[in-house]
């Protein structure tokens, strides 16, 4: 079990705007290392992709909804995704709650379209990378016709049963 819920919306701050992982911008309140998952966005070229990578770069504040993010560590993470040598762009969306992937999901990729990612975005996230293209690579989306047409051929099985 984790300490710090990451179902619980957080707002984000980079360490390198905050002053180091001490100490919380919001309310000064230690603030406690756990790890956990998170979605990245990276763009490269005109290409955006989605980057899931756990680490224990966070710092999060027992008093209030606030984390702070060692953002070396994430620049790191991040290039590890890009192509060699290749200086893209990355954002972090927000925290994944694998708490939230049902057990019978488990084994199914997260981001396909039948097992989404549970993403709990910061509540501040300002978004460098996706700003001004919304457009993103479909995965992310849950498509909710495929659904409907898999219900339609359930029940024709069930009439052919009868
Ligand atoms: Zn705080």
């Amino acid at each position: 079990m984790k300490k710090f819920d990451a179902s619980i919306p957080r707002k984000m701050f980079w360490s390198t705007d905050v002053g180091g992982t001490d100490f919380c911008p919001q309310c000064q309140g230690r603030l406690e290392n756990e790890s956990h998952s998170y979605l990245l966005m990276i763009r490269e070229g005109g290409e955006i992709q989605p980057f899931i990578a756990g680490n224990d770069s966070g710092y999060f504040c027992p008093h209030c909804p606030v984390v702070v993010l060692k953002y070396e560590e994430f620049a790191q993470l991040a290039s590890m995704a890009m192509s060699e040598g290749y200086r893209g762009k990355f954002t972090v969306m927000g925290i994944v709650d694998l708490d939230a992937v049902p057990e019978e999901k488990l084994d199914v990729p997260l981001g396909d379209d039948d097992n989404p990612i549970p993403l709990v975005k910061f509540t501040n996230l300002s978004d460098p990378v996706l700003g001004r293209r919304r457009r993103m690579r479909g995965k992310l989306k849950t498509r909710r016709k495929r659904k409907h047409s898999r219900n339609a051929r359930r029940s024709r099985k069930k009439q052919k049963q009868k």
